[in-house]
């Protein structure tokens, strides 16, 4: 008899789901740091309210959840993934090959995305990001194509799936890359969204609002927001955005969004330290937005906080030393700080710049060269700004801002070089400019989150949030 009641009981708690409270969770946040692997985190966490000779750490919000694992992050064909075979694992619960979004590595078969089967079972949907809407990690939760680099088709087929809420970055190109083919705005338009690309129609959006794309009016002209740590003025952000998608969303049945933090791999593809810091800063706020909704919902929410993959082979520590609070004195992303020297240098065509001038710039924007903070430069540093600005003031190489970053052992913009200088003082060191093939943690709070307490694989993530929605 105890037997059988045993038998029955389980079944019972197989089927309602898997949380302690035995109520499935309603209400899912999944964020996405892309690039982001524990010295991220870390880091963070050690130049937050950082101070000379103080060896402290400020814990982020997603550290204290009471759920911290790892996850695998290996695609079908390499041990080093890509965003695009990433996200896949991550949305459809199959691997594919490195560059492919949402089908097989063969391509033939195709792979349904969590947000769609969601969408299918009821509940409202969000796909949001920091980046262009279009691009690997937004894309692989509705898109399915041979390449992720095939924008403009992705960017026409985010419209066919009446996903609720499009939110954060643009679209790459909206007539094609050759500006000849449908604009994709008035496609999305034709499939019953609303597009919402200014403060005024953002503000306007509201509870119940179906098919909206709402991209944040302040971007660079591909469409990702502008770095958190370059300060534009009024710009909306990653948290404003996951706000609006809790206000839109919101419903008795639940809702399940995604929310990726795009541009901490895009600044730790430049090994730009402190930028990715301020990406990373920026994401938590999301995630509070996120926090404040289990708060009011503590039952029926369930928030996972993971990355695709580490970006950089960034480690923490040099030589037994770090020394995060020197990192407050880069106030500019590298690739303003490029677009900043080009400026200088095409203001100044027959009035050579001197190297002096350069130097008080870079003083001004990442510290270097002020011994009273810790930042005094040796004659190897000065030589090295010395050798890129020669680069790019004298020998005519032309620096582009929006061209991918240079490995470090041919630094060669001064932007690059500042930043190698600073974050190897501050203990900031990076083994490469792509992506690396370690495992990501997994931080996760809410209902169901047992499920996530032992190391899993990435295409088990899915798997795992359908289970905690009662799927
Ligand atoms: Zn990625």
């Amino acid at each position: 008899m105890i037997k059988y009641i045993m038998v029955i009981s389980m079944a019972f708690y197989c089927a309602v789901g898997y949380s302690q409270t035995g109520t499935n969770a309603k209400y899912v946040f999944l964020f996405i740091g892309d690039g982001m692997g524990v010295n991220q985190i870390y880091a963070t966490e050690m130049y937050v309210d950082a101070k000379p000779g103080e060896i402290k750490v400020d814990r982020l919000l997603m550290t204290d959840f009471p759920v911290s694992s790892n996850m695998t992050t290996y695609s079908a064909n390499t041990f080093v993934t890509g965003s695009a075979a990433a996200g896949t694992a991550m949305s459809t619960g199959f691997k594919t090959d490195n560059g492919i979004l949402g089908k097989s590595p063969d391509k033939s078969i195709v792979y349904e995305s969590i947000s769609v089967k969601l969408k299918r079972a009821g509940f409202k949907v969000g796909i949001l990001s920091s980046v262009m809407i279009d691009h690997a990690t937004p894309a692989s939760f509705y898109a399915h194509q041979d390449s992720r680099n095939m924008y403009y088709d992705i960017s026409m087929e985010l419209p066919t799936y009446d996903i609720d809420y499009f939110g954060g970055g643009g679209f790459h190109y909206r007539k094609g890359k050759n500006g000849d083919q449908p604009d994709s705005y008035e496609n999305a338009i034709k499939y019953g969204y609303t597009i919402a690309d200014s403060h005024d129609e953002f503000n306007k959006l509201k509870n119940g609002d179906e098919k909206v794309i709402a991209i944040n009016p302040e971007r660079y002209p591909l469409g990702e927001f502008y770095w958190v740590i370059d300060k534009r003025e009024g710009a909306l952000s990653l948290a404003d955005f996951t706000q609006k998608g809790i206000e839109i969303l919101d419903n008795d049945k639940g809702f399940f969004m995604m929310i990726e933090g795009g541009k901490i791999d895009w600044a730790c593809h430049g090994n730009d330290g402190v930028t990715m810091i301020h990406e990373v800063l920026a994401f938590n706020d999301a995630i509070k937005e996120a926090y404040a909704f289990y708060l009011e919902h503590p039952d029926e929410t369930l928030i996972i906080v993971t990355a695709d993959h580490e970006t950089g082979s960034m480690y923490t520590g040099i030589n037994y030393a770090m020394h995060p609070e020197l990192l407050q004195y880069q106030v500019i992303s590298v690739q303003e700080f490029k677009r900043k020297m080009n400026d200088i240098k095409e203001n100044n065509e027959n009035n050579m710049v001197s190297f002096l001038q350069i130097l008080d710039t870079i003083q001004s924007d990442f510290g270097l060269g002020n011994s009273a903070i810790g930042l005094g430069l040796d004659d190897n540093e000065k030589a090295l700004l010395k050798r890129a600005y020669g680069n790019q003031f004298e020998g005519g190489n032309e620096v582009n801002p929006d061209a991918d970053y240079l490995v470090s052992e041919e630094i060669k913009s001064i932007g690059e070089t500042a930043a190698y200088i600073l974050n190897k003082k501050a203990g900031i060191g990076w083994g490469s400019n792509d992506h690396s093939g370690m495992p990501v943690p997994v931080r996760v709070l809410g209902a169901g989150q047992e499920e996530f307490s032992r190391f899993f694989d990435n295409t088990d993530l899915p798997k795992k949030i359908q289970k905690v929605m009662g799927m």
